[in-house]
């Protein structure tokens, strides 16, 4: 997900382990009315995976296709972790919002042809992708953790 483009108002959550604590405090909901108040889902899978040994992932790897938020680049295997509201997760199924209807069906259809560009594209290379919804991560992070463990070990 490319954040500086798309999502403007919502920094990019990336860089050191030291910086990431001002990124926590800065991170604000893509829109006034939405409060967010959990940490970010990318940060909390980050953390699951590295309480089950897997560190030394990359993010938002500009050299991959569609810069995913975590990618194991020696393994090519790319990790998005999709906000359901941003990209219209399938399970959550959020009513889109009651005005500006065409501004946000226009938008939430150019995000979800992006993320099937961008994986269409990393296939072809040769990654193996995998989408998690921000749902699943908050839900149960430490399964997600595991899912992705399994195909990292493969
Ligand atoms: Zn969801």
């Amino acid at each position: 997900m490319n954040v500086s483009t798309d999502h403007s108002c919502v920094p990019n959550i990336c860089g050191t382990e030291d910086r990431l604590c001002l990124k926590i405090k800065q991170y604000r909901a893509p829109c006034a009315r939405i409060k967010v108040k959990a940490l970010p889902p990318e940060l909390v899978l980050r953390r699951a995976l590295r309480a089950i040994y897997h560190t030394g992932y990359r993010l938002n790897w500009k050299k991959a296709p569609g810069s995913p938020d975590i990618c194991f680049v020696g393994k090519k295997v790319a990790i998005f972790v999709n906000g359901c509201f941003w990209h219209r997760c399938p399970k959550c199924d959020l009513p889109l919002p009651k005005t500006h209807v065409d501004y946000w069906s226009a938008k939430f259809e150019r995000n979800t042809e992006r993320d099937r560009c961008s994986e269409e594209s990393l296939r072809a290379a040769g990654w193996t992708v995998i989408t998690v919804w921000e749902c699943e991560v908050k839900n149960n992070p430490k399964d997600v953790a595991e899912k992705i463990s399994i195909v990292l070990n493969h």
